[in-house]
């Protein structure tokens, strides 16, 4: 068991660094529960936030927060400014040990491989949230808020989950995590999707049971005629849009059209995955073709390699991973 701390900077009438609509204080505590969700899949890990709401706190409340709980490591998280590009890392520019440096290399580097752009390096500063925690610590300034295209980034939900799934795949690999194996069984909920239909299981769902279930999931009425036309699709583009703007706060028009405002407010959907979202990428998979049999919105091992059928036949990147170009070959 390690103790993860995750510290969302600034907060309360702190915003951080605003820019293009966007204040730090709120981007930063996203990324946070973000990564708070998606350590849910490794057993391993105990997670606490310094803080889970929009409040202020000092910087050396934080530190004694984490000191007082004994943290094995201390995250923070922040977004930076001044019109610059790109990702940097902090460690303390005084007496680290060699763990936190080869903490730093271990993070710094898989967040690099899934956000992409501009490497702006390892770097050391004398932070105090650094300085003073008694733990190996870290801090990420995650993209410029005031620079257009970084802010664009940043706007986007799809992208929040790479950066949150970057520290995840870091702090994973420092701690020898392995999720689903035997070492670590994975609970499996990196989304806290909320079932709301309470039926258990709808195996081998027919086309028929997908219609009924989104007529009384979503307050529809469309035919449950067990045919696969634009109606049904609408259904489940409408319900996909609805679970976004519920579970992600994407603020989409729910209009069951699929188009960029959609697309842009699609998040990774992947092994470990339970809920609606789940249920609505099953559900297509199994109209398209690439049935994984089980229509339950529990994205297991037969979804993965449902996903992964559908992605080859589709001549897209086959990960396993239903993100935008998978949802857009499907919807699209
Ligand atoms: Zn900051």
């Amino acid at each position: 068991m390690a103790k993860i701390f995750l510290d969302p900077g600034h907060g309360g009438n702190d915003t951080g660094a605003t820019g293009n609509g966007l204040l730090e204080k709120n981007l930063v505590l996203d990324i946070a529960k973000r990564i708070q969700r998606q350590l849910t899949v490794y057993s391993d890990a105990e997670v606490q936030l310094s803080r889970e709401s929009d409040i202020f706190l000092s910087l050396s409340e934080r530190t004694t927060i984490a000191n007082t709980w004994g943290a094995d490591i201390f995250v923070s998280i922040h977004v930076n400014a001044s019109g610059q590009t790109g990702f940097e890392s902090f460690i303390w520019n005084g007496n680290v040990s060699s763990v936190t440096q080869s903490y730093q290399d271990i993070i710094h580097a898989a967040i690099m491989t899934q956000i992409g752009g501009i490497d702006r390096g390892k770097k050391r500063a004398n932070f105090a949230v650094l300085r003073t925690s008694q733990m190996p610590a870290i801090l990420t300034e995650n993209l410029f808020i005031d620079r257009a295209e970084d802010a664009a980034k940043l706007k986007s939900n799809q992208f929040l989950e790479r950066v949150a799934q970057g520290h995840t795949n870091g702090l994973a690999e420092v701690f020898g995590w392995e999720q689903g194996n035997s070492g670590a069984p994975a609970q499996p909920e990196p989304e806290p999707e909320p079932i709301s239909d309470p039926t258990p299981q709808t195996p081998t769902g027919t086309i028929s049971t997908i219609q009924s279930t989104l007529n009384s999931r979503y307050g529809l009425n469309i035919a449950v005629d067990n045919i696969f036309g634009p109606e049904t699709k609408q259904a489940l583009i409408l319900g996909l849009q609805t679970e976004l703007n519920t579970q992600f706060n994407a603020g989409l028009a729910v209009d069951g059209i699929w188009g960029p405002q959609t697309r842009g407010g699609i998040v990774n959907v992947q092994r470990g995955a339970e809920g609606n979202i789940t249920w609505i990428l099953q559900a297509i998979l199994h109209i398209r073709g690439h049935s994984p049999e089980y229509i339950d919105g529990i994205f297991g091992p037969l979804t993965e390699a449902a996903v992964r059928s559908f992605q080859r036949d589709a001549g897209i990147i086959v990960d396993g991973i239903a993100g935008v170009q998978t949802f857009t070959s499907l919807f699209g």
